[in-house]
C-alpha cells in the first residue's frame, strides 16, 4: 500500500466515523432520497436554497463506508456554493470517479473528494460513491422546477 492509499484510507475513515451534516433540515426547499440497491445504501438529501444558492445542507446517510464518506464531503463541498456552481462540482467529482484509472487531482478546495478516487479500483463500489451526488443533482432539479414555478405566479 502506498503512501496515498494510507492518506485516502485515512480522509474516508474521518468522515465515515464523524460525518459532517448529518441529520435533517426542519423546512427544507427539497428534499431527495436515493438508494442503491446493489449495496444496500440509502441517502435523503435536504437542501434550503436561498438567493440560488445552497445555504444549508443535511444528510440522512445509511450505507457502506464509501457512501458516507462521500456524502459527507459533499456536503461540506457544496455548502454555501450556488446552485450552478455546485452541479459544476458534482460534474468534476462525477468525470473524476467515473474517468478511468488514472489519478486525477483536484482544485484545492476539493481536495478532500481525491481521497474516493481509490474506490476506482472497485468498479462496483463507484454506485457508493456517485450516490449523494446523484441525490444532490436531483434535489437542484427540483429546486430549480420549483423556482421556475413561483416566478410564474
Ligand atoms: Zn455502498
Amino acid at each position: 500500500m502506498s503512501l496515498a492509499d494510507d492518506l485516502y484510507r485515512e480522509t474516508i475513515l474521518d468522515h465515515y466515523h464523524h460525518p459532517r451534516n448529518q441529520g435533517e433540515l426542519v423546512a427544507p426547499t427539497v428534499k431527495s432520497e436515493g438508494v442503491n440497491p446493489l449495496c444496500g445504501d440509502e441517502i435523503t438529501v435536504y437542501i434550503s436554497v436561498d438567493s440560488n444558492s445552497i445555504a444549508d445542507i443535511k444528510l440522512d446517510a445509511h450505507g457502506c463506508s464509501i457512501n458516507m464518506a462521500s456524502g459527507s464531503m459533499m456536503s461540506e463541498a457544496v455548502k454555501g456554493q450556488s446552485l450552478e456552481q455546485a452541479v459544476k462540482t458534482a460534474s468534476i467529482f462525477k468525470n473524476m470517479m467515473l474517468g478511468g484509472s488514472q489519478e486525477v487531482i483536484l482544485p484545492e478546495e476539493l481536495e478532500d473528494l481525491e481521497a474516493l478516487q481509490g474506490v476506482k479500483k472497485y468498479p462496483v463500489r463507484i454506485k457508493c460513491a456517485l450516490l449523494p451526488w446523484n441525490t444532490l443533482l436531483e434535489a437542484i432539479e427540483q429546486a430549480r422546477s420549483q423556482d421556475g414555478a413561483s416566478d410564474n405566479i
